[in-house]
């Protein structure tokens, strides 16, 4: 009998259709980093977020690597970056040899704080090194303050690039994150809200920019028969089978936000109202995929005083997988030399909060299981 089978946080969920697209590139011999999967896939991603043009890649990382390239930025440029995020966010800066000046959270979205943003870029202008470009972070799927941000990145005259990795499918004021900024990314990694087992897109509405990050993308080869080259490439294409995954999975995507969201309300409607646990409410005009369901637990007012690290263990003995939120990059030891710009929103993010299972597969019986889990370490039983 298996009662006890493992509850992941996040797990693939494929919806059908996509062994098709694939086993259409085996029958049709397009197996490689060109091919109708490819432009299928670009087109569907271009027609549900309104970007405009998506170039497919292997990896999110990638994406924010050639955003920056494209940029221009290089050795000895400084790039802001939210400090609350996964470090491949931050990774494609140093690759590009410039600084990361990490900015912390604010309470309401847990993302890049507008305010200090601004605290930030002011700071740097007075050390005369304007920083080359901002990468915004959504986490989880919750739209940062994009008003307030694109407000101040514009008054400095700053180009965004959004991280929207965990946030494909989430709106603020109706339109699509990663559409705000000069370019967007999103990833297909396996345990994003769709996947391709690995991959990702950047996205723009400026044509031109992700003609060249195709080009960039795939050695940077001009059209002569010698391969004429003027410009260091990457081999970042996405290949047109994992392309395929990717058409077939975003046929299920509206699905899958609607049950994360479910998911979400399901643990906001059972914990919502307890002394000490508290969960991010989406600000007016913010739609978030609830990409992973997250809460704070304050263990000075939690009853039973609970903290986190014990509703996680206590969860890995059940062999349901939870995790604390992202460890901010600026205490990251990689990263300590960094400048950073916070009043510590971030720090206390990390201490109080924990991620629980969210995949868009889990059946009722695992969420009840896991429903029942954490309510009997809640003392509700
Ligand atoms: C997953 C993720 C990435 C990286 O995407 P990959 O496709 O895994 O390279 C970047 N930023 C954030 C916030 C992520 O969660």
């Amino acid at each position: 009998m298996k009662t006890n089978d493992r509850i992941y946080l996040s797990s693939p969920h494929m919806g059908g259709t996509e062994q098709h697209y694939v086993q259409e590139a085996f029958d049709t011999n397009w197996i490689s980093p060109v091919g109708p999967n490819i432009d299928g896939f670009e087109e569907a991603i271009a027609d549900y977020t309104g970007c405009g043009y998506a170039a497919a890649l292997s990896s999110g990382t990638a994406a924010i690597h050639l955003a920056l390239v494209l940029l221009g930025v290089g050795s000895g440029d400084e790039v802001i970056c939210s400090t609350f995020t996964f470090s491949a966010s931050v990774n494609p800066i140093v690759y590009q040899g410039a600084t990361p000046v990490l900015v912390d959270s604010e309470s309401h979205t847990w993302n890049m704080c507008p305010e200090t943003l601004e605290a930030a870029i002011k700071d740097r202008l007075q050390q005369g090194r304007k920083p080359k470009a901002i990468v915004l972070v959504h986490l989880y799927g919750m739209p940062s303050k994009m008003d307030e941000i694109m407000k101040v990145a514009e008054q400095y005259d700053i180009p965004v690039i959004e991280d929207a990795a965990e946030s494909l499918g989430s709106t603020y004021k109706g339109k699509a994150l990663g559409t705000f900024g000069n370019m967007g990314i999103y990833s297909f990694n396996g345990n994003k809200i769709i996947t391709t087992s690995g991959g990702g897109a950047l996205v723009s509405k400026e044509k031109t920019l992700i003609d060249k990050a195709r080009f960039l993308a795939t050695q940077a080869r001009e059209p002569a028969p010698h391969y004429q080259h003027s410009d260091i490439g990457y081999n970042y294409r996405m290949s047109n089978i994992v392309a395929g995954i990717g058409r077939g999975q975003m046929e299920v995507l509206s699905g899958h936000v609607d049950k994360r969201r479910a998911i979400y309300g399901a643990y906001r409607s059972a914990f919502g109202n307890l002394p000490g646990i508290h969960f991010l409410d989406e600000p007016e005009g913010c739609f978030s995929n609830r990409w992973l369901s997250t809460l704070l637990i304050d263990p000075s007012t939690s009853t039973s005083g609970v903290d986190r690290e014990h509703v996680r263990e206590s969860l890995e003995k059940e062999n349901i997988e939870a995790r604390p939120l992202w460890k901010p990059m600026h205490l990251q030891p990689v990263f300590e030399n960094c400048p950073y710009y916070g009043d510590g929103t971030s720090e206390r993010l990390f201490e109080q909060g924990i991620c629980l299972p969210s995949g868009s597969n889990m059946s009722d019986k695992q969420m009840d299981r896991v429903l029942r889990e954490i309510s009997a370490l809640l003392n509700l039983e």
